[in-house]
């Protein structure tokens, strides 16, 4: 008998936690059984079943050019077959850096690595180290990957499945940690004076993702710059996920500032796994070998990944009038939502930062995770099944992104506007 996802997830689970290899994808808090996906193709993914689906999950960030683009796919396809990984350099590498830093000026020297979770990990490493101080800053609900230090008051999964502290990390290691409320400047200059001399850096999402979108208020990392260079702590911009999201650029260069250190991931790698950390010359001097800070990897800038990065970057930038046209069909698809939802008379509050965007079921603008925190959730859950029905695949919790990519046409955003109506309509 053909395998169905309801049975392949029983398999998996005799091998796999949930039967997955990242909680969220488990649908745990929407209900329901995970779709396994056969195949992708532009904006579509076609689970095992049989199913076409409009696709806004874009695994979660990467997909910025839709599924298998034919570019990216030749790319990865040429270079496998001149060897998978060497652990040596190769001169490639120095071209998706040089590429990389045309979008991020401020990455003067940076350091390939496998993922989002080792770029942030690695960059608060090399802010204790250069430094000399033991305290990291971090927001509520926001997620940098689940790095010990950084899984306090995290977001993204643990978020949705409302995972107050995780065990398995120590007390002196959480203790290390200091969180606060995004968009709240005032307690990061508390937090400064309230520990003189002791804080390392302070890591921030410039834009939310994993609260769901949260966008900075006006003047707000400004502020942050302001505060952390006079108190002589590192300003790191986690943009994994808005970098490339809104321009060719992240946050910095879209609100204009310049953080010391920024981590990547997700759209650098193309779909592979790729991610980034970097910035000022000085303080990466401090990474080994130039410096005392160690940071290494097997598989870091592996050839494979590097193309899938290239191939993905040339493309964005080589079309003028990319970030145009996917603003174009990402307003469609916010602008919509908000109507229909409001015609519906169901309250919701869309976020949108360029190509991504969330659609919180709450009535108050949502300025931070306490905010985020009071939507919903058994509403959101409820549409996202009736969505679901109607083939339109969105991330499975009320506090993800949905990713439109320039594969995505208007037709698809007007069929997924019926499907919201109708959807709407049955809550
Ligand atoms: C996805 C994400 C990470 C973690 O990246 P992984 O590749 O999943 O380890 C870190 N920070 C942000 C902002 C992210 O969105």
């Amino acid at each position: 008998m053909a395998m169905t996802s309801k049975t392949a997830l029983e398999d998996a689970k005799k091998v796999f936690p949930g039967g997955v290899n990242s909680p969220v994808r488990a649908f745990k808090s929407v209900g329901g059984d995970p779709l396994f996906i056969g195949r992708a193709f532009g904006a579509k993914v076609y689970d095992i079943d049989g199913n076409e689906y409009i696709d806004y999950v874009g695994s979660w960030g990467p997909m910025i050019l839709g599924h298998a683009d034919s570019d990216v796919v030749d790319a990865v396809c040429n270079t496998a077959k001149n060897g998978m990984s060497f652990g040596a350099p190769t001169e490639a590498e120095t071209e998706l850096a040089r590429l990389i830093q045309q979008a991020f000026p401020g990455m003067a020297k940076m350091r390939f690595v496998s993922s989002g979770t080792e770029a942030t990990m690695s960059a608060i490493r090399l802010a204790r180290g250069y430094t000399n101080r033991p305290l990291i800053v971090k927001c509520e609900g926001a997620y940098h990957g689940h790095a010990d230090s950084l899984l306090v008051s995290a977001g993204s999964g643990v978020a949705t499945l409302g995972i107050p502290g995780c065990p398995g990390i120590p007390e002196d290691v959480a203790r290390n940690t200091l969180t606060i409320g995004f968009n709240d400047a005032d307690a990061l200059e508390a937090c400064f004076k309230a520990h003189p001399g002791k804080i390392a850096c302070f890591i921030v999402e410039p834009v939310c993702g994993n609260m769901g979108v949260v966008l900075p208020e006006p003047g707000y990392l400004e502020k942050v710059k302001e505060l952390c260079s006079a108190a002589g702590a590192i300003l790191i911009f986690d943009e994994v996920m808005s970098g490339f999201r809104a321009c060719f650029g992240g946050a910095s260069r879209y609100f204009g500032v310049e953080p010391d250190l920024t981590c990547l991931g997700k759209i650098v790698g193309g779909g592979m796994p790729l991610a980034v950390y970097g910035g000022r010359a000085e303080i990466m001097s401090s990474i080994a070998p130039d410096g005392p800070v160690y940071q290494a990897g097997t598989l870091s800038g592996n050839p494979v990944a590097v193309a899938s990065g290239i191939a993905t970057l040339k493309k964005i930038k080589n079309d003028a009038d990319f970030y145009d046209r996917l603003d174009q069909t990402s307003g469609l698809l916010y602008d919509g939502l908000e109507k229909i939802a409001a015609e519906a008379g169901i309250k919701t509050v869309a976020n949108r930062f360029g190509s991504m965007m969330t659609m919180f079921f709450a009535s108050e603008p949502v300025k931070r995770f306490a905010d985020a925190g009071k939507s919903d959730t058994k509403l959101f859950a409820r549409w996202f099944r009736l969505m679901l029905s109607r083939k339109i695949y969105l991330a499975p919790s009320q506090f993800e992104a949905a990713f439109v990519s320039i594969a995505h046409t208007s037709e698809d955003v007007e069929k997924t506007l019926v499907a919201a109506r109708q959807s709407f309509a049955e809550l």
